[in-house]
């Protein structure tokens, strides 16, 4: 039987049995779906499977019938916007999440008025980035109390930062690149200094620009946070809202300041450096969607495909 039409009579089964709006599957729980397909052709999610540091979006296509669609992936929320495919929303699988199937649920209010749920399971694949080692002067290893102190309370104000979920998608179309230059595919890649394996990946694409190189915005914004940081050198972060946050690393310039809105392109936001602990000049650029960190320029081509103008 075609899935389709199998579908479509589970649903005319599910109205038969659930006819009223005072159902369990009404209040929200949803009729049970399981496997890895998309069972329901109101949504959809693409890619599927989605890789390991990778962006995703579900697209629910019927628009009549949902109204108030909010997401969630990986603990994670998903948030709408009105694209010509439909109801869009991003998510990403964070470079750390351990590959297997997780749940992607989305709650919404049907043309009836009642709460209803999808549910689909994804698969996170995993994807190989890539290890390297270097070595490099053990004192440059070993950090210093006062530098150690230093990198926590930073931490503390970057993750803040990259908490934010300001509710207003402030950016439209595609992302544009940063800066011009040829990028490394150093995503999700992972060290091995002297010897030892550091557990956490490269969160960010580097750029091979030269030091005093512009970089723009690639989409409209707000920066929530500039500074000068132990490990990232001047930085800034900028809140393209639901969730979606870049930051620009190791800058020798920053020509933003904390609250200022900026529009797509609209720069120099800064001048590319060596600030911070690195060896040589080049731009860290990194992308989180509220709180996964995704691979830029995978999610950079997503945005290509978005149709959200
Ligand atoms: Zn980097």
């Amino acid at each position: 039987m075609p899935r389709v039409l199998f579908v479509s009579l589970l649903t005319a089964a599910f109205f038969l049995l659930f006819p009223a709006g005072n159902s369990a599957w009404a209040r929200g729980a949803g009729p049970a779906r399981t496997g890895e397909t998309a069972l329901d052709p109101r949504m959809s999610i693409i890619p599927s499977p989605v890789d390991r540091g990778g962006p995703g979006r579900v697209i629910l296509s019927d628009l009549d019938l949902i109204h108030e669609p909010a997401g969630v992936f990986d603990g994670k929320p998903i948030f709408f916007f009105a694209t010509r495919k439909g109801l869009t929303g991003l998510f990403g699988a964070d470079i750390m999440l351990e590959p297997g199937l997780y749940p992607l649920i989305v709650n919404y209010i049907d043309g009836r008025g009642q709460p209803f749920q999808l549910s689909q399971t994804l698969r996170v694949q995993d994807k190989d980035y890539g290890t390297r080692n270097i070595s490099v002067p053990q004192s440059q290893v070993d950090l210093s109390a006062a530098d150690l102190d230093r990198a926590a309370k930073e931490k503390a104000l970057t993750d803040a930062a990259l908490a934010t979920v300001s509710p207003i998608k402030l950016w439209r179309g595609p992302f544009l690149e940063p800066v011009k230059a040829a990028i490394n595919s150093s995503f999700g890649r992972q060290t091995r200094m002297n010897g030892i394996l550091n557990p956490r990946p490269h969160a960010g694409a580097d750029y091979r620009a030269p030091a005093g190189a512009p970089v723009q915005a690639p989409a409209a914004g707000r920066v929530i946070l500039a500074g000068d940081h132990f490990f990232a050198g001047n930085s800034i972060y900028i809140d393209h809202g639901q969730g979606l946050i870049s930051m620009y690393f190791h800058l020798s310039k920053i020509l933003v300041s904390e609250g200022q809105v900026l529009e797509k392109g609209e720069g120099p936001i800064g001048l590319v450096g060596q600030t911070g602990r690195v060896t040589g000049a080049h731009l860290h650029y990194g992308v989180y969607l509220n709180g996964a960190r995704i691979d830029p320029p995978a999610f950079r081509k997503m945005t290509d495909d978005l149709e959200d103008y």
